[in-house]
């Protein structure tokens, strides 16, 4: 009878933008998340974790309906139960929304805040953009204060300098209410002037979002963005004397800074300073500098506005977050000691079913010693195992054959000089620590 044929089927691949963390990328995430969390304790902040699905509305009402995010951004849909639901795509919303539904306005003020969580944003797949990345932020509510907008760009500068990064702030100040409108004419009517010269792009925002304009990357508007009226011009007295005291602070600290007024940050929930972190010593070129633009490895800024917005009380607060695979292209391109996974310092081998039965029980004694142990049970043959126990580069192996199992014995060879030495199998452990607190001590 003829062999049916049987179709190969297509392997299946990944959603486009999404993308694996394969495991030799796993050290540099493990570094990123142990950096982040030792700075955030040492300024006092707590971790919190929001959930990956929110109501689209919190989204649609916190960052604006004409945002790109909302836009054309977010993986929002309807569930089995009616419910209008979205992907996280940024975490400023969802951590305003835990601080009201928790009644995190009864402790004790400023509540301080970060998380490190995926996001999710349709956004055009190209290097370095994907349609899930993860960001670290941290978020300060409950205080209006200058001094808590410095010291938040003090500590995303010095989460770059861990790894031997300069970064320089650009930083603005786009108002408050009471200021903004007034620029916002005045810009609209200079832009209005302009409309013909300005990309498609920017003549939308024109009519919905005039500011957004500023925040556009489009070769054809830079020049026009340059010659822009500024907000900073505008600014009441309160706003002013905030931005003056933030920038006294960063001075005082020694944080390099440089003024940009197209720094809007392009979501609806801005107040007064907005900040973005790039790459370099100085500023980086001119305040439109395409290369700083597209290169933003983070950006922030306060937001008094926010939490009266999703229904709690008026409540100030300020904030930033940052890309993590940037963070990590950075680390590989910076000489940032990223510690190697710990190699197993020594390698069980068997031989036989009765030796596979006593090296599994062996595997877990020497482990709980807290002697770091690999080995290839899949493999049978001694030859194969001891290849992979020079592979690993360890110092030991210890081999458990046919002939140990007899004399419940086993043999510690070492790796340097071939040299075996036959144990009692109930000594085995203590034997090989014996052995290896030597080596570390001729290692010195
Ligand atoms: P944003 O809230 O858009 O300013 O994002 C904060 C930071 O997250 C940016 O400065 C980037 O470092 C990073 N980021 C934003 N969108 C993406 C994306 N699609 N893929 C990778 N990283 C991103």
């Amino acid at each position: 009878m003829l062999k049916k044929e049987v179709k190969k089927r297509k392997p299946f691949q990944l959603v486009k933008g999404m993308r694996d963390i394969l495991p030799e990328e796993q050290r540099y995430w493990d570094f990123t998340r142990d950096l982040i969390d030792r700075v955030a304790k040492s300024y006092g902040f707590s971790r919190i974790d929001t959930p990956v699905l929110e109501f689209s509305d919190l989204f649609v009402r916190a960052v604006g309906t004409s945002t790109d995010i909302v836009e054309k951004e977010m993986y929002s849909f309807v569930d089995q139960g009616e419910d209008n639901l979205a992907l996280r795509p940024e975490g400023t919303a969802a951590v305003g929304r835990a601080y009201i539904e928790h009644g995190m306005l009864n402790l004790p003020q400023p509540v301080k805040l970060y998380y490190f969580e995926p996001m999710f944003r349709r956004d055009r797949p190209q290097a370095g953009r994907y349609r899930q990345h993860y960001q670290f932020g941290f978020e300060v509510i409950g205080e209006p204060d200058a001094i808590i907008d410095a010291q938040l760009i003090l500590i995303a500068s010095k989460i770059y300098q861990a790894i031997n990064l300069p970064v320089n702030i650009q930083i603005n100040s786009i108002g408050c209410p009471s200021c903004r409108p007034d620029f916002e004419n005045e810009l609209k009517d200079y832009l209005k002037k302009q409309k013909s010269k300005l990309s498609e792009v920017s003549q939308a925002r024109l009519l919905k979002n005039p500011m957004r304009v500023l925040d556009s990357k489009e070769k054809e508007d830079l020049p026009i963005i340059a010659e822009a009226p500024q907000q900073i011009d505008f600014l009441c007295e309160d706003c002013r004397n905030h931005f003056t005291q933030v920038l006294e602070y960063l001075d005082d600290l020694g944080v390099p800074y440089a003024l940009n007024p197209t720094i809007v940050r392009g979501l609806d929930y801005y107040t007064k300073t907005t900040f973005e972190i790039w790459s370099g010593a100085d500023e980086a070129g001119s305040p439109s500098s395409e290369a700083g633009r597209q290169s933003a490895l983070g950006g922030g800024g306060r937001y008094d506005g926010l939490l009266e917005l999703l229904g709690g009380n008026p409540t100030p607060a300020s904030g930033f977050a940052c890309g993590v695979e940037r963070f990590i292209a950075q680390i590989k391109e910076t000489d940032a000691k990223v510690p190697e996974k710990p190699k197993p310092e020594i390698f069980l081998g068997q031989l036989g079913p009765e030796a596979r039965k006593k090296a599994i029980v062996l595997f877990e004694e020497l482990q709980q010693a807290g002697i770091r142990v690999a080995e290839n049970f899949a493999k049978s043959g001694l030859k194969p195992q001891l290849e992979m126990a020079d592979k690993l580069g360890v110092k030991f192996t210890i081999i458990l054959g046919q002939k140990e199992i007899i004399d419940d014995t086993v043999m510690i060879r070492d790796m340097e000089n071939g040299i075996q030495e036959v144990v009692d199998f109930h000594k085995a452990v203590t034997e090989i620590k014996k052995r290896l607190e030597k080596s570390v001590v001729s290692d010195q």
